[in-house]
């Protein structure tokens, strides 16, 4: 029975609405299961380890809901810099097209690290495309040595060029070894139990790279087998006239004729989407991932979130892939959903305007509903310990300290000091602990570079 104490934060953000924000807070830890909360004053003395938080303000440990991790070899592509979506994806099909399952381990470790030390505990990641012999597998064996929880999902793409999709096609798979290949990592992977360090959820890529008949069958796999669906939906202009002169009707249409609305579902973007058909994701429990720099970077336009807020639907944030963003920073992407949603208030909007607390709640409390978890999200007694901590007696936050919680997204986004998935340090003094920073960079490089080269 191994015990840990954290006390004395500056401010302990439960994330909780009865436990609210402890000044002085803390937690008691058991077996990586958090048994109490509160001020630290109130708190057990002794553990078998102490972590004195003092100078830091503490969130649970946030929750990334869309990635595309391999695409960190790919960041700042020179001929992809300045195209929206479609442009963007055909400049760099070929050169993923090239990777190895050197490539998808290195740079899902890679993205994995960089998440955590922006205070992210739980990533989900959409790989679509798998060249080179790469498997699931490479993904989860890197996961594993990062050691936060990852929802890794088998992504697919089945519609080529010649059959009137986007991707090249020998990019694209054949699709009774899609479903299968999703059965094996679903038996091998998918860790249904609280606490869980991976889960696996079934993701076709869009509707401009899938068949209608993959999409439906595997929505229907991925129920018979309890695991969740992901895609990405409405993200462009140019995808919505696809769906309109393919199917003859618009992606969220296309999506529900397909069985692809309910609760065990959330799309990427959702940006182009109607008020009644953000009436259809509430009623239907459809979740979304914002990614407002993905959004911006690609000129793809602004997802609807105060009408998703308003209408219930539930949102997590994502940075989605680093060839669009360039970063996997999730704090930083709650600062980008921040300014974006005030961006878009209506001209004359008097307030209050989308708050910051609002932003990091999605961040953590919306990541979590949206990828199905109860059992993290807040910092409260019966959740897992997943924390993130920040410093805040820096220079960055001078002149803050009144409101060092909202600091977090007002003030430039930074990395944590600390970070604990299940009480286990993977970032300490601002450090990753469970990988060698240096030799991973090295790496990292090479390979893009390589990868660039052909
Ligand atoms: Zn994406």
């Amino acid at each position: 029975m191994a015990t840990l104490l954290v006390r004395s934060a500056e401010v302990l953000a439960t994330m909780d609405p009865t436990l609210g924000e402890i000044p002085d807070g803390g937690m008691f830890v058991r077996d990586g299961w958090i048994e109490q909360v509160g001020p630290t004053s109130r708190l057990p003395t002794t553990a078998d380890r102490v972590i004195d938080l003092r100078g830091r303000v503490a969130i649970p440990g946030m929750v990334n809901t869309h990635h595309h991790l391999y695409q960190t070899l790919t960041r700042a592509v020179p001929q992809a810099q300045d195209l929206p979506l479609f442009g963007w994806l055909r400049a760099l099909y070929p050169i993923w097209g090239r990777m190895t399952p050197q490539h998808v381990r290195v740079a899902t470790t890679l993205g994995l690290v960089e998440l955590a030390l922006s205070g992210c505990t739980t990533a989900f990641d959409h790989q679509y495309l798998w060249p080179g012999g790469s498997r699931v597998d490479d993904q989860v064996e890197a996961a594993r040595r990062v050691g936060i929880r990852f929802h890794v999902s088998r992504g697919s793409m089945s519609l080529g060029q010649s059959q009137g999709g986007l991707p090249p096609d020998g990019l694209v798979e054949d699709e009774e070894a899609i479903l299968d290949d999703c059965r094996r990592v679903v038996d091998e992977f998918h860790d249904p139990d609280p606490g869980a360090m991976t889960r696996v959820v079934l993701a076709p890529c869009s509707p401009f790279s899938v068949t209608d008949r993959l999409m439906a069958e595997t929505a229907e796999l991925a129920r018979s087998l309890g695991v969740r669906l992901h895609t990405h939906l409405a993200e462009t202009r140019d995808e919505e006239e696809f769906c309109r002169s393919r199917f003859g009707m618009r992606p969220v249409d296309y999506a529900e004729r397909l069985g692809w609305l309910g609760d065990d579902v959330w799309f990427a973007h959702a940006v182009h989407v109607s008020d009644p058909e953000v009436a259809r994701l509430a009623t239907t429990g459809t979740g979304v991932a914002h990614c407002p720099t993905s959004n911006m970077r690609l000129a793809s336009g602004t997802a609807p979130l105060a009408r998703y807020l308003d209408a219930g639907v539930p949102v997590g944030l994502g940075v989605d892939g680093s060839a669009s963003n360039d970063s996997s920073h999730l704090l930083a992407e709650a600062r980008q959903a921040l300014l974006l949603a005030r961006l878009a208030a209506a001209p004359g909007d008097q307030g209050p305007l989308l708050a910051a607390r609002k932003v990091l709640e999605l961040a953590t409390v919306g990541g979590a509903r949206v990828l199905g978890r109860d059992d993290i999200g807040t910092l409260a007694p019966g959740k897992a310990a997943d924390l993130a901590a920040f410093r805040v007696d820096d220079l960055i936050h001078a002149g803050a300290l009144h409101d060092p919680v909202a600091a977090l997204v007002l003030c430039a986004p930074q990395n944590v000091d600390l970070l604990l998935v299940g009480g286990v340090p993977v970032v300490e003094d601002g450090t990753p602990v469970t990988v060698d920073r240096e030799e991973l960079v090295a790496t990292h490089n090479r390979l893009a570079a390589q990868l660039l080269a052909g």
